[in-house]
């Protein structure tokens, strides 16, 4: 490291499984750093060896972050430091975010280095929709709270991503087959890169059975992606039409549809949405 790389913290994320997705970049910035900040310097320490790289490693998890902070902070004006997690990406649902947003506060750079993560992988092998998703982390944990947070989601019209752990996968599996429905899509993601890497498609009462026949199967690190509601297609009836079509004749096009909104109580954005839609068709 020369000096005009001094004051930097590297986001490193390491593998979630396969020790050969650690990339070349951060194996660089691992070895050459000052110093590494890991959620367990145990696990990074046995990372490391498999690495065969030797560097300092200090503690930083979530019980700690708010005091070890002010203390990288200073650190960081002489040093560069790299932050790791125990797996994936450090900072989603793993610590760091304090961190980062105080480097930001004291104008310290801080440069990601791209690389494994759970959800983004499953999502990438899930067959279900990708532009948009919603990243929810871990479903929460008491039966109420889950109970309340699978409604919120229940109509979400983008792919969400759930981490849960397989002592609670069966009871969360049943949660979204009452409040989801038993047809909802879904996906099980478990083990991703490893030996016994699974990713199965089907209902949510399909996932369930599954799992239930087999409680091998329930081992593992589970991620899960529900599939996204599809927008139902707002249906003007033949009768609301051919009254459209009347007034239109004798009212302006507001008028006609604020009438037909009050009479027939329709949204006057759907009503607009059909009768542009009925100009463009009858012009052709
Ligand atoms: N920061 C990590 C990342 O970028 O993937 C996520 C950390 S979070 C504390 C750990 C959770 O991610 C696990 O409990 C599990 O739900 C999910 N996870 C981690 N590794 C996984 C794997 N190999 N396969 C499936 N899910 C995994």
């Amino acid at each position: 490291m020369n000096n005009k790389n001094i004051g930097i913290l590297y986001i490193v994320p390491t593998p979630i499984g396969n020790i050969q997705d650690i990339s070349d970049r951060a194996l660089n910035i691992l070895k050459t750093v000052h110093l590494i900040i890991a959620e367990n310097t145990k696990y990074t320490n046995n990372l490391l060896k498999i690495l065969k790289i030797k560097n300092t490693i200090i503690s930083f998890h979530k019980y700690n972050e708010n005091n070890q902070t002010q203390k990288i902070i200073s650190l960081l004006k002489t040093k560069t430091i790299a932050l790791v997690s125990n797996a994936g990406t450090p900072v989603i649902n793993d610590p760091g975010y304090e961190l980062v947003h105080t480097c930001h506060k004291e104008n310290i750079t801080v440069i990601p280095i791209p690389g494994p993560c759970a959800a983004i992988t499953a999502l990438s092998a899930s067959g279900l929709s990708s532009n948009t998703f919603y990243y929810a982390g871990f479903i929460p944990k008491k039966k109420n709270t889950r109970i309340n947070f699978l409604k919120k989601i229940k109509n979400k019209q983008t792919t969400v991503i759930l981490y849960e752990s397989c002592h609670r996968i069966i009871h969360t599996l049943n949660d979204i087959t009452n409040i989801l429905g038993s047809k909802r899509k879904i996906v099980f993601a478990k083990e991703i890169t490893k030996k016994w890497e699974k990713i199965k498609y089907g209902t949510s009462i399909q996932i369930l059975t599954w799992l239930q026949k087999d409680p091998c199967r329930q081992k593992g690190e589970i991620t899960l992606l529900i599939k996204h509601k599809k927008k139902k297609k707002k249906i003007i009836s033949s009768k609301i039409k051919k009254t459209l079509h009347l007034l239109i004749k004798y009212l302006s096009m507001k008028k006609s549809i604020e009438l037909i909104s009050k009479i027939f109580k329709i949204k006057k954005n759907d009503l607009y949405k059909y009768t542009i839609n009925q100009f463009q068709h009858d012009k052709k």
